[in-house]
């Protein structure tokens, strides 16, 4: 049997939502990843009631971690090194954020002009509210 407990080098994303683990999964690119992935859902934790575990084995540095912090910056992130715990990331969410979200409003140049990037900015922190660079439309796409 393969033994997902254990990984040598990547990330465990402990105590995110229940049920979130598939939009992280997909949102990371894991789809398209050849590496060892293991989700863990619905595992009991004391602080919520229920939580999803998900466990990447990947050069450390190939992980996207500002993607992860829009969709939950509440995750935490466990750095794996060698077997171990190393390093324990606090997400922030990032001022700037491109081909993550996309522009829904059908006037927008991203919408005419395909070849452009979508790129979002942190308009307000406190409520995690993005807006369109281009047009200032709030993103409404659920993470
Ligand atoms: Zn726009």
């Amino acid at each position: 049997m393969l033994n997902v407990g254990q990984i040598e080098e990547g990330f465990v994303l402990d105590h995110i939502p229940a049920g979130k683990a598939m939009s992280i999964y997909y949102h990371l690119g894991l789809d398209k990843f050849d590496g060892c992935v293991a989700i863990i859902k619905n595992a009991r934790s004391g602080k919520l009631v229920k939580k999803d575990i998900l466990k990447v084995e990947c050069d450390i540095n190939a992980l996207d971690l500002d993607v992860l912090a829009v969709i939950d910056h509440t995750i935490t992130v466990n750095v794996v090194k060698d077997g171990v715990i190393v390093e324990k990331k606090t997400l922030v969410l990032p001022k700037e954020i491109k081909g993550v979200m996309k522009c829904k409003n059908p006037r927008c140049i991203t919408s005419i002009e395909q070849e452009l990037p979508h790129i979002f900015y942190l308009a307000d922190s406190d409520k995690e509210i993005y807006r369109c660079k281009y047009c200032d439309e709030k993103n409404s796409e659920k993470m």
